[in-house]
Protein backbone atom coordinates (compact mmCIF):
# COMPACT_ATOMS: atom_id res chain seq x y z
CA UNK A 1 0.00 0.00 0.00
CA UNK A 2 2.77 2.07 0.71
CA UNK A 3 4.55 1.79 -2.47
CA UNK A 4 1.11 2.03 -4.36
CA UNK A 5 0.56 5.76 -2.33
CA UNK A 6 4.09 6.41 -3.34
CA UNK A 7 3.29 6.02 -6.93
CA UNK A 8 0.36 8.19 -6.82
CA UNK A 9 2.32 10.92 -4.73
CA UNK A 10 4.91 11.11 -7.66
CA UNK A 11 2.02 11.29 -9.99
CA UNK A 12 0.44 14.55 -8.33
CA UNK A 13 3.77 15.81 -7.73
CA UNK A 14 4.76 15.67 -11.60
CA UNK A 15 1.32 16.71 -12.06
CA UNK A 16 1.44 20.32 -9.56
CA UNK A 17 4.36 20.97 -11.20
CA UNK A 18 3.16 20.82 -14.67
CA UNK A 19 -0.05 23.08 -13.46
CA UNK A 20 1.96 25.41 -12.13
CA UNK A 21 4.82 26.36 -15.17
CA UNK A 22 1.30 26.73 -16.61
CA UNK A 23 -0.34 29.15 -14.45
CA UNK A 24 3.55 31.02 -14.81
CA UNK A 25 3.26 31.43 -18.41
CA UNK A 26 -0.30 31.70 -18.56
CA UNK A 27 -0.85 28.19 -21.05
CA UNK A 28 -4.20 26.51 -20.51
CA UNK A 29 -4.08 23.50 -17.95
CA UNK A 30 -5.61 21.24 -20.77
CA UNK A 31 -3.58 22.29 -23.75
CA UNK A 32 -1.46 21.11 -25.50
CA UNK A 33 -0.29 17.50 -24.82
CA UNK A 34 2.84 17.82 -22.23
CA UNK A 35 6.08 19.45 -24.06
CA UNK A 36 9.86 20.60 -23.42
CA UNK A 37 9.33 24.26 -22.90
CA UNK A 38 12.50 24.88 -24.05
CA UNK A 39 12.10 22.92 -28.00
CA UNK A 40 8.16 22.56 -27.73
CA UNK A 41 8.64 19.14 -28.91
CA UNK A 42 5.59 16.51 -27.05
CA UNK A 43 6.66 14.00 -25.02
CA UNK A 44 6.48 10.17 -25.52
CA UNK A 45 4.94 8.53 -22.84
CA UNK A 46 8.06 7.04 -21.01
CA UNK A 47 9.64 10.64 -20.66
CA UNK A 48 6.42 11.21 -18.98
CA UNK A 49 6.75 8.34 -15.90
CA UNK A 50 7.57 10.03 -12.33
CA UNK A 51 11.11 9.78 -10.57
CA UNK A 52 11.86 6.86 -13.83
CA UNK A 53 11.86 9.72 -16.52
CA UNK A 54 14.19 11.93 -14.68
CA UNK A 55 16.72 9.19 -13.56
CA UNK A 56 16.38 7.65 -17.48
CA UNK A 57 17.22 11.10 -19.05
CA UNK A 58 19.64 12.03 -16.76
CA UNK A 59 18.11 15.31 -16.02
CA UNK A 60 17.82 16.19 -19.61
CA UNK A 61 15.12 16.94 -22.46
CA UNK A 62 15.40 13.73 -24.76
CA UNK A 63 15.20 16.23 -27.87
CA UNK A 64 17.42 19.36 -26.81
CA UNK A 65 19.25 18.46 -24.17
CA UNK A 66 18.30 21.43 -22.07
CA UNK A 67 18.58 21.00 -18.31
CA UNK A 68 14.99 19.59 -16.42
CA UNK A 69 15.23 21.57 -13.07
CA UNK A 70 16.14 18.92 -10.53
CA UNK A 71 13.64 20.45 -8.47
CA UNK A 72 11.08 17.94 -10.75
CA UNK A 73 12.39 15.06 -9.41
CA UNK A 74 12.17 16.66 -5.53
CA UNK A 75 8.98 17.44 -6.16
CA UNK A 76 7.55 13.97 -7.31
CA UNK A 77 9.49 12.49 -4.87
CA UNK A 78 8.55 14.75 -1.90
CA UNK A 79 4.68 14.39 -2.95
CA UNK A 80 5.59 10.79 -3.08
CA UNK A 81 6.79 10.56 0.57
CA UNK A 82 3.68 12.71 1.63
CA UNK A 83 1.03 11.01 0.18
CA UNK A 84 2.33 7.47 1.64
CA UNK A 85 1.49 9.08 5.00
CA UNK A 86 -2.35 8.73 3.92
CA UNK A 87 -5.06 7.77 6.40
CA UNK A 88 -8.81 8.94 6.38
CA UNK A 89 -7.24 11.04 9.80
CA UNK A 90 -4.69 12.55 7.76
CA UNK A 91 -6.83 13.60 4.59
CA UNK A 92 -7.07 17.02 5.99
CA UNK A 93 -3.79 18.24 6.71
CA UNK A 94 -2.49 16.55 3.24
CA UNK A 95 -4.88 18.37 1.59
CA UNK A 96 -3.95 21.39 3.35
CA UNK A 97 -0.52 20.95 2.55
CA UNK A 98 -1.55 20.06 -0.93
CA UNK A 99 -3.05 22.87 -1.91
CA UNK A 100 -0.04 25.46 0.13
CA UNK A 101 2.11 23.66 -2.05
CA UNK A 102 0.53 24.49 -5.61
CA UNK A 103 0.49 28.16 -4.39
CA UNK A 104 4.29 27.48 -2.96
CA UNK A 105 5.14 26.05 -6.78
CA UNK A 106 3.47 29.12 -8.19
CA UNK A 107 4.85 31.71 -6.06
CA UNK A 108 8.85 30.03 -6.60
CA UNK A 109 7.66 31.05 -10.34
CA UNK A 110 5.83 34.27 -10.77
CA UNK A 111 5.92 35.49 -6.73
CA UNK A 112 2.55 35.83 -6.77
CA UNK A 113 0.09 32.55 -6.65
CA UNK A 114 -3.56 32.71 -7.74
CA UNK A 115 -5.59 33.67 -4.37
CA UNK A 116 -8.53 31.53 -4.40
CA UNK A 117 -5.86 28.93 -3.19
CA UNK A 118 -6.12 30.73 0.77
CA UNK A 119 -10.00 30.71 0.62
CA UNK A 120 -10.36 26.96 -0.94
CA UNK A 121 -7.60 25.83 2.47
CA UNK A 122 -9.18 28.22 4.48
CA UNK A 123 -12.01 25.84 5.37
CA UNK A 124 -9.53 23.07 6.53
CA UNK A 125 -7.56 25.41 8.28
CA UNK A 126 -10.56 26.88 10.82
CA UNK A 127 -12.09 23.14 10.34
CA UNK A 128 -11.86 22.58 14.49
CA UNK A 129 -12.56 26.48 15.47
CA UNK A 130 -15.52 27.36 17.70
CA UNK A 131 -17.96 29.74 15.69
CA UNK A 132 -16.79 32.92 17.47
CA UNK A 133 -12.96 31.76 16.60
CA UNK A 134 -13.73 31.04 12.99
CA UNK A 135 -15.20 34.51 12.18
CA UNK A 136 -12.46 36.14 14.22
CA UNK A 137 -9.61 34.39 12.27
CA UNK A 138 -11.48 35.19 9.58
CA UNK A 139 -11.56 38.89 9.91
CA UNK A 140 -7.69 38.52 10.77
CA UNK A 141 -7.38 36.93 7.35
CA UNK A 142 -9.52 39.62 5.56
CA UNK A 143 -7.48 42.41 7.51
CA UNK A 144 -4.22 40.91 5.84
CA UNK A 145 -6.19 41.67 2.59
CA UNK A 146 -7.75 44.42 3.04
CA UNK A 147 -4.36 45.89 4.37
CA UNK A 148 -1.58 44.61 1.64
CA UNK A 149 -3.50 45.90 -1.20
CA UNK A 150 -2.77 49.48 0.51
CA UNK A 151 0.67 48.78 1.09
CA UNK A 152 2.74 49.69 -2.17
CA UNK A 153 6.02 48.36 -0.61
CA UNK A 154 5.10 45.62 2.17
CA UNK A 155 8.28 43.99 3.60
CA UNK A 156 6.53 40.41 3.78
CA UNK A 157 3.94 38.84 1.23
CA UNK A 158 0.41 38.78 2.15
CA UNK A 159 0.52 35.11 1.06
CA UNK A 160 3.50 34.68 3.21
CA UNK A 161 1.36 35.97 6.20
CA UNK A 162 -1.76 34.62 5.67
CA UNK A 163 0.14 31.17 5.35
CA UNK A 164 1.48 31.51 8.91
CA UNK A 165 -1.96 33.30 10.40
CA UNK A 166 -2.82 29.96 9.05
CA UNK A 167 -0.27 27.40 10.42
CA UNK A 168 -0.20 28.91 13.93
CA UNK A 169 -4.24 28.02 13.58
CA UNK A 170 -3.72 24.72 12.30
CA UNK A 171 -0.93 23.66 14.54
CA UNK A 172 -0.60 25.88 17.52
CA UNK A 173 2.13 28.71 18.17
CA UNK A 174 5.14 26.35 19.73
CA UNK A 175 4.56 24.08 15.94
CA UNK A 176 4.60 27.51 14.52
CA UNK A 177 8.15 28.63 16.10
CA UNK A 178 9.92 25.96 15.09
CA UNK A 179 8.41 25.71 11.34
CA UNK A 180 9.37 29.07 11.09
CA UNK A 181 12.80 28.59 12.42
CA UNK A 182 13.60 26.07 9.71
CA UNK A 183 11.47 28.36 7.03
CA UNK A 184 13.59 31.17 7.66
CA UNK A 185 17.23 29.08 7.99
CA UNK A 186 16.56 27.40 4.33
CA UNK A 187 15.37 30.73 3.03
CA UNK A 188 18.68 32.64 4.22
CA UNK A 189 20.91 30.07 3.01
CA UNK A 190 19.63 30.24 -0.27
CA UNK A 191 19.15 34.04 -0.57
CA UNK A 192 21.48 35.18 -2.82
CA UNK A 193 20.78 39.42 -3.33
CA UNK A 194 19.11 41.91 -1.48
CA UNK A 195 16.19 41.42 -4.07
CA UNK A 196 13.07 40.08 -3.37
CA UNK A 197 12.63 36.66 -2.96
CA UNK A 198 9.80 34.15 -3.12
CA UNK A 199 9.44 33.00 0.47
CA UNK A 200 6.47 30.37 0.40
CA UNK A 201 8.25 27.60 -1.51
CA UNK A 202 10.49 27.66 2.00
CA UNK A 203 7.50 27.70 4.29
CA UNK A 204 5.61 24.85 3.15
CA UNK A 205 9.31 22.97 2.41
CA UNK A 206 9.76 23.25 6.20
CA UNK A 207 6.05 22.16 6.89
CA UNK A 208 6.21 19.23 4.49
CA UNK A 209 9.75 18.23 6.84
CA UNK A 210 7.68 18.93 10.30
CA UNK A 211 4.91 17.00 8.78
CA UNK A 212 7.02 13.60 7.46
CA UNK A 213 9.35 13.92 10.32
CA UNK A 214 5.68 13.77 13.11
ZN1 LIG B 1 13.64 20.01 -25.38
Amino acid sequence: MTIILFIYGACLGSWLTAMADRYATGASPFYPASHCDTCQTPLAYWQLVPVLSYLLLRGRCHYCQQRIPPTTLVLEVGVGLLLTTLTPATVRPLLWLGLWGFAALCDARTQTFPGWIVWLAWPLTVWQLSWSAVILTTLLLLGIQFLWQRWPTPLIGDGDLELILAYIIYWGVTATAHWLLIASALALWRARDRGRMAFLPYLVGSAVGWWLIR
